[in-house]
């Protein structure tokens, strides 16, 4: 199943969306039917066997989960290809690490899809992407064995993890600043329930800026697959219903071109990943938004 994020008289709903894009309400947010377990995914079944009650033309979809109850996990690293266009476009040695480099998000990076991502050009001059696979987490758990891991995924969507290099590298090459600014985590178009994902560790995976292509890999080419980045994260940490994390991202991102090329206002960003859909976003520059009105 989808399960979307729909804006209904500016308030969101969970809704299931069916094979022709239109949708039907679960009578939940998404959180709450997470949180549900087994219920929760009943309710959304049952919706799906329902007629559609929202057409998909009306169809106004928010992030899937607009309030994450804590921030967002994400993986540094974890495509060789990209630690090595980093190593180059930076001019140091940078090597893959024996366990998972896990940095966070806030909660208001969050946006969802069509949403606009503000640049800030007071704080940042160079804003990039990454596209990545997020992992939706379902039952709760801690100390989760990499055995078992796939059972506490409720589901997958797409993130792109805006990042502001300028500030990564200004506040001492700690990830949290330059990742963590607002509109930063656009996230998914919906959330495919895992059943529906045979493999997520074979997904192609792309990202294109005004419809050039950029970054282009497979979620096969992870350093640390997902149930080693689950068991990794939960060892001692209670991992959530509704918790995210995203998973790393492969080659081609705009700093590492040469020369590099930042976002701009106006640009469109599209992320794909093959089984889960395709997010699209443009940037806003916020200190152009007098003449954009
Ligand atoms: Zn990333």
């Amino acid at each position: 199943m989808r399960l979307a994020t729909a804006i209904i008289d500016g308030r969101p709903e969970g809704v299931v969306i069916h094979a022709d894009g239109a949708a039907t309400r679960v009578g939940m947010p998404l959180q709450a039917l997470i949180e549900s377990g087994d219920a929760g995914l009943a309710a959304a079944r049952a919706a799906a066997a329902r007629p559609a009650d929202i057409p998909a033309d009306a169809l106004r979809l928010g992030p899937p989960l607009p309030q994450p109850r804590k921030n967002i996990f994400c993986v540094g690293r974890n495509y060789s290809e990209h630690i090595a266009e980093g190593a180059r476009a930076q001019n140091i040695a940078i090597s893959a690490t024996e366990v998972p480099v896990f940095f966070t998000k806030p909660p208001t990076a969050i946006c969802g899809p069509g949403d606009e991502v503000p640049i800030f050009p007071h704080v940042s001059t160079k804003v990039d992407y990454e596209v990545e696979l997020a992992v939706v987490i379902g039952k709760p758990g801690r100390d989760i064995p990499a055995d078992r891991a796939l059972t506490h995924v409720f589901g997958y969507m797409i993130l792109n993890d805006v990042t502001a290099r300028d500030v990564q590298r200004r506040h001492g090459n700690q990830w949290f600043k330059g990742k963590g600014l607002d509109g930063s985590a656009p996230t998914g178009p919906w959330i495919v329930t895992a059943d529906e994902i045979a493999d997520p560790m074979a997904l192609g995976i792309r990202l294109s800026v005004n419809g050039e292509p950029r970054q282009e890999g497979n979620t096969r080419d992870m350093i640390f697959d997902i149930p080693t980045l689950i068991a990794s994260l939960s060892q001692g940490l209670t991992l959530e219903p509704g918790d995210i994390i995203a998973t790393g991202t492969p080659s081609g991102v705009g700093y590492a071109m040469e020369p590099p090329r930042f976002l701009a206002h106006g640009d469109r960003v599209v992320c794909e990943i093959d089984g889960i859909g395709r997010l699209e976003n443009t940037m806003r520059d916020t200190s152009l938004s007098a003449q954009v009105a």
